[in-house]
Formats: structure tokens, C-alpha cells, sequence
């Protein structure tokens, strides 16, 4: 039996292997996840929480690897996580090794972990922030949050990111077309990397131009989301991207938005709990055979969906 509290205290006290423990623990839904959940909430509420997005090859890695430098060079102690929505192994292979090889492997305020979300029932949404809880927990200033912009993962990860980082290259006429496809709503920044190859001039032109013409019939207060061009393998405009993303900071919490879309993240959080405590009550309490039975009759023509769905959820108590 794990010893919760001390593992805990061991992972505010910036020990890797408690926090790698904890992040299993909440990865792999041990039953204890409703424990370590309830041990982690009174540390929580104090990382800021960074997106980091694009399409394969843009340079996700190098530019984490990069603003990891550049953010310990200003103090900060630096969480990781890196998600690969294709992959079905975690702890440490893929993009987080990708990450590792840099610079980071001894630094003691820097923790990289990879996640795998296939396989996993709503991909990101369930234990991405369980695990984001873990590192604010631990004390991480700032959490990197990468991903592969693969579908979904774009959306999902503005759920759950404070500042979300779009990442772009000269030369990949699918960024652009995916910009257009509605990476605008999502990006607080624009990364145009390998700004050191031809076309980055029209890459950030053509931004700029999207940015101008959207977003204007939103009411209330709005960011207008930065372009910022970076070299990461030189480190060339990174200390701009890092005045980028603390202006973005700066702003939310001025009007307010950094509440709203903490709130707006523990919503979805807690929805998502519900609906799958739900569902597997519904299991269990019901039974298969119930939604069998009940699924031949709407088959048969004998009961209509909306009245099998009332029977099968009849009698099902919120707290049994
Ligand atoms: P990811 O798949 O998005 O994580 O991309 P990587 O970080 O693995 O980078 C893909 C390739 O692009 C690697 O070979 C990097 O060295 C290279 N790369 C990354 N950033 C830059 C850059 O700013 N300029 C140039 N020329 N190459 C870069």
C-alpha cells in the first residue's frame, strides 16, 4: 500500500521519482486516483499551464527544449508533459526521450514525462490533468503541455492550457490551410519556426493578414494573439516568445480570464468525472443484460430509444 501523504511531501519536496509515482498512479486510474486526487488539491492552483501544438516536424521538440533553457535561466522550475495521441506506451519514451536527449537530463527543476492518450477513454481529457495536477502540486512554476496537432488534440489541449502555443513552419502549406481550418481560435501565440528558411516573411505576413480579418464580431475583451518567429535549434527569438507568453499572463489575469478558464477547465473536468462515474454505474448497477434486452426491443420496434434510455437509467440513485 502506498503511502500517499509521504509520497506527496516527497514530490513538494522536488524528488523526480514521488512525482513520476504519482503521475503513474493518476495515469494508469489506480484505485487509490480518488485518494491521490484529494492528497494533491490543497498544493494545487499555483503552475501556469502552456499548450504547445503543431503539426509533426515543426519543431515541438526543439522549441520545448529551447524554452525550457530559456525559462530556467529566469528561475522558473519547468514541468513536461509530453502527449503522444498515437502512442500506446508512456513513462518516458518518444517525445519526452526526444526532449530528454537535450540538456535537461540532470537539471533537478526540470521534469519530463511522456503520456499516452490511445487507448484511453476521451484521449487527453481524463489523465492529462490529473497528471498537470501532480506537477503544479510538486511545485512546477510552469507546465509545457506538447502535442502533436492531430485532430482533436488541438481542441483538447485549449481546454487545458492557460496560453496555447500554435506552431508553424515556412514551407508547410498545411499549417497554414489547418490555420485557416481553426487554429485561430486557439492560438494565444503563433510560433513561426525555422524562421532561418525561406518563406517565414510570408508565413508571418499571412498570420498577421488572418489575424486582422478574425475575431471581430466576439464581443467582450479579446487578445489578439501574437506571431512570434523562432530558430529553435539556435535558440534565435525564443526570449521573444517567452515576453509573448508572459504578456498573455499578464492579460488574463488583468481581465479576469485566467479565473474563467481555470473555471471553465474544472467544469469539463469534473463533467468528464461524472459522466464516466455514470457510465459505469450504469454497468454495474443495470447490468449488460439490462441494455441488451432493451436494445433488441428498440431494435424490434417495440420501445424508442428516449424511453429505453429512462428505463435503463430508472433507479439509478446519484449516491448508491
Ligand atoms: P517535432 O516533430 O514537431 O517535435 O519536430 P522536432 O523538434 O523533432 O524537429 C524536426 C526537425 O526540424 C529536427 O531535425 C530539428 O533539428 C529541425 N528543426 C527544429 N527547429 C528548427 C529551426 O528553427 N530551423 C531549422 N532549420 N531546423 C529546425
Amino acid at each position: 500500500m502506498v503511502d500517499l501523504a509521504g509520497l506527496v511531501d516527497r514530490a513538494r519536496a522536488g524528488e523526480a521519482r514521488a512525482v513520476a509515482r504519482l503521475i503513474s498512479l493518476v495515469e494508469d486510474a489506480s484505485p487509490r486516483l480518488r485518494d491521490v486526487a484529494a492528497a494533491l488539491a490543497p498544493h494545487t492552483g499555483r503552475a501556469r499551464v502552456l499548450g504547445l501544438t503543431g503539426p509533426p516536424g515543426v519543431g515541438k521538440s526543439t522549441v520545448t527544449s529551447a524554452l525550457i533553457a530559456a525559462l530556467r535561466r529566469r528561475g522558473r522550475r519547468i514541468g513536461v508533459l509530453a502527449i503522444d495521441p498515437s502512442s500506446p506506451f508512456s513513462g518516458g519514451a518518444l517525445l519526452g526521450d526526444r526532449i530528454r536527449m537535450h540538456d535537461h537530463t540532470t537539471d533537478p527543476d526540470v521534469f519530463i514525462r511522456s503520456m499516452a492518450t490511445r487507448g484511453h477513454l476521451g484521449g487527453l481529457s481524463l489523465a492529462t490533468p490529473q497528471a498537470l495536477r501532480v506537477l503544479d502540486a510538486a511545485g512546477y512554476d510552469l507546465v509545457l503541455v506538447e502535442t502533436v496537432g492531430v485532430g482533436q488534440s488541438e481542441v483538447d489541449i485549449v481546454s487545458l492550457a492557460d496560453t496555447t502555443l500554435v506552431l508553424l513552419a515556412p514551407g508547410m502549406g498545411d499549417g497554414i490551410q489547418a490555420a485557416k481550418a481553426g487554429i485561430l481560435e486557439v492560438a494565444d501565440v503563433f510560433v513561426v519556426n525555422k524562421a532561418d528558411r525561406d518563406g517565414a516573411d510570408a508565413t508571418v505576413r499571412d498570420l498577421i493578414h488572418m489575424i486582422s480579418l478574425g475575431r471581430r464580431e466576439i464581443p467582450g475583451p479579446h487578445w489578439r494573439p501574437r506571431v512570434v518567429r523562432t530558430v529553435a535549434t539556435t535558440g534565435d527569438g525564443v526570449d521573444e516568445l517567452v515576453s509573448a507568453v508572459d504578456a498573455h499572463h499578464d492579460w488574463l489575469v488583468s481581465h479576469g480570464e485566467l479565473e474563467a478558464r481555470r473555471t471553465r477547465r474544472a467544469a469539463d473536468e469534473i463533467e468528464a468525472i461524472a459522466l464516466r462515474t455514470l457510465r459505469e454505474r450504469l454497468g454495474h448497477v443495470r447490468g449488460d443484460e439490462t441494455l441488451d434486452r432493451l436494445s433488441k426491443q428498440v431494435v424490434a420496434g417495440e420501445l424508442d430509444p428516449y424511453t429505453a434510455a429512462d428505463r435503463w437509467c430508472a433507479g439509478l440513485r446519484p449516491d448508491p
